[in-house]
């Protein structure tokens, strides 16, 4: 496809993506404005993240840290806001810092630790989401909630700002099934919130909820990021 037919195609979906974040704010009586949609790349080319990051949509993703790297120095002229949604191996911190926007995907306290270690400034640092494994299952990354529970012994790491959380559903055909998982994480937030309320750099405004065949059902119960990739790039070139 030509840049030209690559756009009408990117723009038609996300007008579409924007009409159902519509419908689904208008359903929980929610304002659209508070939800940010990540466009997740990692099954496209750069060339197709230039374009619909040329469309407006500043808030990329990648789930693997190296391809996030490719991807950030062939746009690097355009001003993205870089998300990781996948594992981070702590000898990629390093590399991996000063290029993201959004961690989502914290998933161990020796990471945290390896990233608090790592020196930068505080303003430049990336907004931390711990992952939680809601849907409770034994091969997705992620802390349990009774673990997330006990980081009061992480105080001292002033330098972190964790603002919310990250889950990932258990796969569906039927996104009803998700919603549960996605209600009780936002009701484990809210006890956070209230549970670390005197630590403000620990702010858990955010929910990062929420994929192509479930966005809908995480905004109802309060996902304030949706990480969207097949319903953005089905189809489109991967190179
Ligand atoms: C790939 C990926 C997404 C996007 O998933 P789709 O179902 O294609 O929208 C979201 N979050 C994470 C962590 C991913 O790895």
């Amino acid at each position: 496809m030509t840049d030209n037919e690559l756009r009408t195609v990117l723009a038609a979906r996300l007008a579409s993506v924007y009409a159902r974040i519509g419908v689904a704010c208008s359903r929980a009586n929610h304002d659209p404005a508070g939800v940010t949609v990540v466009a997740v790349t990692k099954t496209v080319s750069p060339r197709v993240a230039r374009l619909i990051a040329e469309l407006g949509v500043v808030d990329l993703g990648e789930s693997r840290p190296q391809e996030l790297w490719r991807k950030a120095e062939a746009i690097k002229d355009l001003p993205i806001r870089w998300h990781l949604v996948g594992h981070l191996q702590r000898n990629k911190v390093e590399r991996t810092l000063p290029l993201v926007h959004v961690i989502h995907s914290v998933d161990s306290i020796r990471l945290i630790e390896a990233i608090a270690d790592f020196d930068m400034p505080a303003e430049s640092r990336p907004e931390l989401l711990l992952q939680v494994n809601a849907s409770q299952e034994s091969q997705k990354h992620g802390f349990s909630y009774h673990e997330v529970g006990e980081f009061r012994t992480l105080y001292a790491s002033k330098r972190l700002s964790v603002t919310g959380l990250m889950c990932m559903a258990a796969y569906s055909d039927d996104p009803e099934q998700a919603r549960a998982t996605f209600r009780e994480l936002r009701e484990f937030r809210d006890r956070l919130k209230e549970h670390f309320r005197d630590i403000p750099w620990w702010g858990f405004s955010h929910l990062s909820m929420g994929m192509s065949g479930d966005f809908e059902v995480a905004i109802e119960e309060g996902a304030t990021i949706v990480r969207l990739g097949t319903t953005l790039f089905e189809g489109l070139e991967a190179e």
